[in-house]
């Protein structure tokens, strides 16, 4: 049996080294083979020197893909899963907030339970602000709404899986990978175990918060076309709202005799209506780019350079 940890990186130099050691302090002497891939996602500091040396020094069996820039963790995950060649593949960040041994367990309960195709982990008490945390239940109840995939809150992307679901999860080719709905939507059994995550090693979190308003809405776009269907249902309400409007209007007229008086109402209408149109238009665009990215069919990333202790039978 053998297990691959899939680990990108971005700026994690003074990570991957300590966390290199957690991992075989973790493994060695469990009984089963483990490789580390380490996905190097155009890291601008010397995290790639560091992954080198590592991989020169031999000390466990190590594989380092190099991207020609940032791609996005996401990209770098895809790229891990495609060249894990073990039959457990746990995803894991670089910055030892998971800890390795949990991989372990998560891998106990895979042997123990033949049934479970998915060991996840979900924070039990996040270390996060009010405010961020805030906002992610907005999202998750929101998507949870919109898309016919669940979405769980507090899961994250640490979870160790069977190669058969490695093997969906490559075959969705999408370019806009948003991993928590792929995770949903290949299916399987997934058993739910609770993890605290601890701080950050060293460096900070690559999440600005509008990195993270980006990934919701490509959560959203890439999971449910709901959001059209909303904006079909916005212009049918106007419709109904402005038939009401006129038959008032025209009552007033006959039975009352009042001039309706036009100006601020007619100001306030325009800018509503213009506002729904914008709104629908933004709508309907988010999806034709999303047609148009996919359509162009770009690799999902670029690797730069690869680094493997065994032979590889692929080209890329
Ligand atoms: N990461 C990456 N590419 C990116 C951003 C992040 O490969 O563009 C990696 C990062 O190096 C780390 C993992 O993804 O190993 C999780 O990132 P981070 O720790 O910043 O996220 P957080 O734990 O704060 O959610
Ligand atoms: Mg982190």
């Amino acid at each position: 049996m053998k297990l691959s940890l899939v680990v990108p990186c971005y700026n994690e130099a003074e990570n991957v080294v300590p966390f290199q050691n957690a991992v075989m302090q973790a493994f060695d002497g469990c009984g089963y083979d483990y490789e580390i891939i380490f996905v190097d996602d155009g890291s601008k500091d010397a995290t790639f020197h560091n992954l080198k040396k590592i991989f020169e020094a031999q000390a466990c069996p190590v594989k380092v893909v190099s991207f020609s820039r940032n791609f996005g963790k996401e990209a770098g995950l895809y790229a891990g899963l495609s060249r894990a060649s073990g039959d457990y593949i746990s995803l894991i960040d670089a910055d030892l907030q998971q800890r390795p041994e949990i991989v372990r367990d998560m891998v106990d309960i895979l042997e123990s339970e033949p049934d479970t195709d998915i060991v996840a982990a979900y924070q039990d008490r996040r270390g996060e602000g009010k405010v961020l945390s805030f906002f992610k239940k907005c999202f998750y109840s929101l998507i949870n709404r919109l898309s016919d995939i669940p979405l769980r809150q507090d899961a994250s992307d640490f979870r160790t899986f069977r190669k058969s679901v490695a093997q969906s999860i490559l075959s969705l080719g999408e370019n806009h990978r948003f991993s928590k709905g792929i995770f949903s939507w290949v299916g399987y059994n997934t058993h739910y175990i609770p993890y605290t995550a601890c701080k950050r090693a060293a460096g900070t979190t690559k999440w600005s918060f509008r990195k993270l308003v980006n990934y919701a809405i490509d959560g959203i776009i890439g999971f449910s076309t709901r959001p059209l269907r909303l904006s079909a249902y916005l212009g049918i309400f106007t419709a109904f709202a402005a038939i009401v409007y006129l038959i008032i209007v025209v009552l007033q007229k006959i039975i009352v005799g009042i001039d309706v008086p036009g100006y601020a109402s007619i100001i306030v209408l325009i800018l509503l209506l213009g506002a729904m149109q914008l709104l629908c238009i933004g709508i309907i665009g988010e999806y034709v780019g999303k047609i148009f990215e996919q359509s162009k069919n770009r690799p999902i990333y670029l690797a730069k350079e690869i680094l493997s202790y065994e032979k590889e039978n692929r080209e890329d």
